[in-house]
């Protein structure tokens, strides 16, 4: 049985209460592992140390030090990879195939910013002959890192990497029911001989995020989930008017034109929804068809749904895994009943897989909703489960009209092929990514992030390193004299 501990100061220890808390597996609830489960005092222990390792000699590093420690963190997840990815299908239930990639972009996420690191470079401005002035980019201090469960270590190296690449200390808290990679990495850590407090893992719940939100030696707080703990955490940080970064929740259209290459379309529209069973916050659950070819369309999806293997994400044949817990099952099935209230048509779907190998665990088929009208509860909030619901639209503007109207702005897609059209759209649309012939593809390179409801920043590129940097003003006057503004 794996037994998790927490990471404070460079050092393994239980929490304070010896609280610990049962790790279950969503694919048939066997209990997995005991982990560490910390209160708000372990999470002062761990804020103290960071602080003083930022106040400390972690300062003198040079960006040098950081490029290689990210490269070294980058090699460390490749020789750990299949352990890893197993970790992670084990404790989420996605299959194999979908951890070993999220491993492959973990890696490359660390190496792109120790590249964006070793070519960081402050600017000399123009100035006055006896001034020196400069742009400086610096740490902002003390971050407090805090994870969602659904790509528990993916989130944490996107925050992880930038935070450490521009010199700030960390204390990075994971979902309470997924845990098990981020130990893991930080096992990884444990092997670097950092100064101690620079790297600080405290797992528990929303007391500790709480915690991290809330401290006044925190300094930057970044954080991934849900919009309910997102505005608490916005709240509680104005306490010192901490530095936010909110990666927040999605409604995400995928809106399908009548000239699209409908081959492709109708793949994708199975991808956009049920890749790790739909808990993909920019997952394109709400599919909107244009209505010359929506019953067409659906009658494609109707063939394909009831042939896709559900199963343990470690047996090679699988597609789709369970959902990560019972509060979620419930909430998901709740959500599709409420959709079947409203009037929305069950093609697929809606209910527990039969058999006995889906008795225990978390496993829900995929399921098609026909007939959705965008005032429905479930064409406007998060299903956040393996659950398509598809929407009818006539026009262009009724479509743009009726994708926009929803308070997140995470991510969307068009299928035409008419250049303009897509350039139109794209235009048009206020998602922070909109894709135009494909679904979920991203890159360290190219910015993630939401507009209104679905959170404030950016995460990979070259912003989400600046996000955890401070802009310095430095001013040097090399022949200073009186004034004589106030006389002599
Ligand atoms: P959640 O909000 O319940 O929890 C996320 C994290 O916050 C967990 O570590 C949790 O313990 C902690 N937390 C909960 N309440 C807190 C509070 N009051 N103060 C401080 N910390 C608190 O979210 P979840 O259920 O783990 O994840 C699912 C949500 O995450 C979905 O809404 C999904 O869309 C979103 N998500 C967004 C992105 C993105 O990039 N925008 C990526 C992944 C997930």
């Amino acid at each position: 049985m794996i037994q998790t501990q927490l990471y404070i100061d460079g050092q393994w220890q239980s929490p304070i209460d010896q609280g610990t808390r049962a790790i279950v597996s969503p694919a048939d609830e066997s209990v997995i592992a005991q982990a560490a489960e910390a209160t708000r005092a372990d999470a002062r222990l761990a804020i103290a140390a960071a602080r003083r390792a930022f106040d400390g000699p972690w300062r003198q590093t040079t960006i040098r030090d950081r490029a290689r420690l990210l490269n070294k963190i980058a090699e460390l997840i490749d020789r750990d990879a299949e352990k890893l990815a197993r970790l992670e299908s084990l404790n989420t239930g996605k299959t194999l195939t979908e951890s070993r990639t999220d491993m492959g972009d973990i890696a490359a996420t660390f190496r792109y910013f120790a590249g964006l690191v070793a070519s960081e470079s402050g600017a000399v401005n123009e100035a006055p002959h006896h001034v020196i002035s400069r742009t400086l980019r610096e740490p902002v201090g003390v971050c407090g890192l805090i994870t969602p469960w659904n790509y528990p270590l993916l989130q944490a190296a996107w925050k992880i990497a930038p935070a450490l690449g521009a010199g700030n200390t960390v204390v990075i808290k994971p979902s309470n029911l997924t845990p098990l990679t981020t130990h893991h990495f930080t096992q990884l850590i444990d092997e670097l001989d950092l100064p101690p407090g620079v790297f600080n893992l405290v797992t528990g719940g929303a007391e500790v995020g709480a915690e991290l939100a809330e401290s006044l030696d925190v300094d930057l707080v970044s954080f991934t989930g849900g919009a309910f703990a997102g505005e608490s955490i916005m709240k509680a940080a104005t306490g010192n008017f901490k530095r936010i970064g909110l990666e927040l929740g999605g409604k995400n259209p995928n809106i399908v034109f009548a000239d699209a290459d409908l081959d492709a379309a109708v793949d994708y529209a199975l991808n956009a929804a049920f890749f790790h069973a739909g808990q993909v916050c920019s997952a394109g659950s709400r599919l909107m068809v244009e209505d010359s070819i929506y019953d067409a369309f659906i009658g494609r999806l109707a063939e394909r749904l009831p042939r896709i293997v559900i199963g343990n994400g470690f047996h090679g044949e699988t597609q789709m895994g369970p959902v990560q817990s019972a509060q979620q099952h419930e909430k998901i099935l709740g959500m599709v009943q409420a959709g079947i209230a409203e009037g929305a048509r069950l093609v697929h779907g809606g209910k527990r897989p039969a058999g006995d190998v889906y008795k225990q665990g978390y496993w829900l088929e995929p399921t098609l909703l026909a007939d959705v009208t965008a005032d429905m509860k479930i064409a406007k909030e998060e299903i956040f489960g393996p659950v398509i619901t598809a929407e009818r639209f006539r026009s262009e503007e009724e479509a743009l009209r009726a994708a926009n109207d929803t308070p997140y702005g995470l991510a969307a897609a068009v299928w035409t092929r008419d250049l303009d059209k897509a350039n139109r759209m794209s235009r048009a649309l206020r998602f922070g990514t909109v894709w135009v012939n494909d679904y979920h593809p991203y890159f360290p390179e190219a910015p993630w992030g939401g507009y209104k409801a679905s959170g404030i920043g950016r995460e990979l590129a070259r912003i989400g390193l600046d996000e955890y940097t401070e802009l310095k003003h430095s001013y040097i006057n090399l022949a200073p004299k009186a004034m004589g503004w106030f006389g002599a």
